[in-house]
């Protein structure tokens, strides 16, 4: 997988650049950091500045003559004081990146932003992360490719923890990439098989075990919801494991799991056409887990991390599984189906049973684009989570707060556990109809699991950008979000 290069370095003073960055707050009269200019130079900039007014995301170039430090000085808007948040820096960012790109330049700068608005290690790690986030192209198939993406500086006093923080932020911006990049490729090119072979690739970088279970060992071994769903496709079902062993013998991992169906056309229960063709996004929730392995193992955090992807191709066929038929899961339950499209529940339980049977986590997180039913409840810019332990939630919520991919925590009570009982099997693979179809999909997946802490995040309606429903962010352009690469990796360094 080619990822594009963007080099990035940080310096104490400006010196010669094609374009200077200076954020500034809405209806000030001040811009922090830029160098003196003389008379004339600094009234246009100055004028530049009233006409602007510092609206977020508002972009303004004053090109300047004369053998200067700069050619340009870019005045980038972040709105009001009182509004700022925690994405406004990496979302303007993302936009100064755009227009330098759309400038052809070679490079361009950007001035750390007053404390007031983020201390300097949060404005770096923004700043990196925003820029090359929105440098990102999908564009694979095109003939004709992008020109190259121009380099960044950053004006910010040098030191160790600068240092460290813009390391992080590349990896973690680079893990996010990795997994748009995978996540947006097309059904024909890439099924389990490629998937896996992405996983052994990163693994064997970046000095990870990983173990891949092909389908004969999946049936004698008892995944039967992996086997099932996978046995309607010719393209054969894997389930991908890395270990990331950096911790101590004794420490318990935190696993994390990632629905992966490389297609999901609903099987025997299939979908309607129309929009069909988004249903490669269905193996989102593997490929995030997939861009955070590859982060942690970059960065070789001190700690002890598996990630496994149960994968399928959910297709209909003479061998494929069928309404009322009823499945034995790997934890030994037996399952009976009543949808052959409520398949991710299926593949996840039996990755969590394993997940929680073979390590015996600290914690166990999934991702899975696994219900419309949480577009409905919450649309497309928030994601939901359920869980079966508070303080995880708490931490996986803040880690939210800091990267500001949000999430709702959803109740999961013993009524909604009720209502996944089977009059034929021990549970069913549907709920009652339609009502809260995220909670009783997430009722399944905790009935695989014991007591191990646990947070389901449904990505159905942010994993891929959904039309005029999804905010617009120059950082998630068209296609898969990569949305929880940067909230499970924060809160991973912060363990
Ligand atoms: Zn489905």
């Amino acid at each position: 997988m080619h990822l594009f290069k963007m080099r990035i370095k940080t310096q104490g003073s400006i010196k010669k650049t094609q374009l200077l960055c200076a954020f500034v707050l809405e209806d000030s009269n001040k811009i922090t950091g830029l160098p003196k200019f003389d008379t004339k130079t600094s009234s246009s900039i100055n004028q530049s500045l009233k006409d602007m007014r510092g609206k977020l995301g508002k972009l303004t170039i004053i090109p300047i003559s004369g053998k200067k430090q700069a050619q340009r000085i870019l005045l980038a808007g972040i709105g009001k004081k009182e509004n700022l948040t925690n994405d406004t820096v990496r979302f303007v960012s993302g936009k100064i990146a755009q227009k330098a790109r759309e400038l052809q330049l070679k490079e361009f700068s950007i001035i750390t932003p007053p404390t007031f608005v983020c201390d300097s290690i949060l404005s770096v790690s923004q700043i990196i992360e925003g820029s090359k986030m929105s440098l990102y192209k999908f564009e694979k198939f095109k003939t004709e490719k992008t020109n190259k993406s121009p380099d960044l500086t950053i004006i910010v006093s040098k030191s160790d923890k600068i240092s460290k923080a813009v390391k992080v932020a590349e990896a973690v911006a680079e893990g996010a990439i990795f997994t748009k990049s995978i996540a947006n490729l097309p059904p024909n090119e890439c099924t389990p098989t490629t998937l896996a072979n992405f996983a052994k690739d990163i693994s064997k970088k970046n000095k990870m075990k990983c173990i891949i279970i092909s389908q004969p060992e999946l049936k004698k071994k008892g995944f039967g919801g992996i086997t099932a769903v996978g046995k309607g496709s010719k393209n054969e079902p894997k389930l991908i494991v890395m270990e990331h062993n950096h911790g101590s013998k004794t420490q318990k991992p935190i696993v994390l799991v990632g629905k992966a169906v490389t297609f999901d056309t609903g099987g025997i229960s299939l979908k309607p056409g129309q929009g069909m063709d988004e249903m490669k996004f269905d193996k989102c929730g593997g490929c995030t887990v997939l861009g955070i392995m590859k982060s942690v193992s970059e960065l070789k955090l001190p700690i002890n991390v598996v990630g496994i992807i149960p994968s399928v191709e959910n297709m209909p066929g003479g061998e494929a599984y069928r309404p009322g038929d009823i499945i034995k899961m790997y934890n030994g339950k037996t399952a009976e189906i009543l949808n052959t499209d409520a398949e991710g529940r299926l593949i996840l339980a039996d990755a969590l049973a394993y997940g929680e049977k073979q390590y015996t986590p600290k914690a166990i997180i999934d991702f899975a684009t696994l219900t419309g039913a949480c577009i409905i409840a919450l649309g497309n810019n928030v994601a939901a989570i359920v869980s079966n332990n508070e303080q995880l939630t708490k931490k996986i919520t803040n880690s939210s707060k800091t990267t500001t991919e949000e999430i709702w925590e959803l109740p999961l009570t013993q009524d909604y556990m009720d209502m996944i009982k089977s009059d034929v099997a021990d549970i069913k693979n549907v709920g009652i109809g339609r009502a809260a179809g995220t909670i009783t999909a997430a009722a399944f997946l905790k009935s695989a699991i014991k007591d191990t802490p646990w947070v389901h995040v449904d990505i159905a309606g942010v994993a891929w950008t959904q039309g005029a429903a999804t905010k617009e962010k120059p950082y998630n352009p068209k296609g898969a979000t990569g949305f929880g690469v940067r909230l499970i990796l924060d809160y991973l360094q912060k363990l």
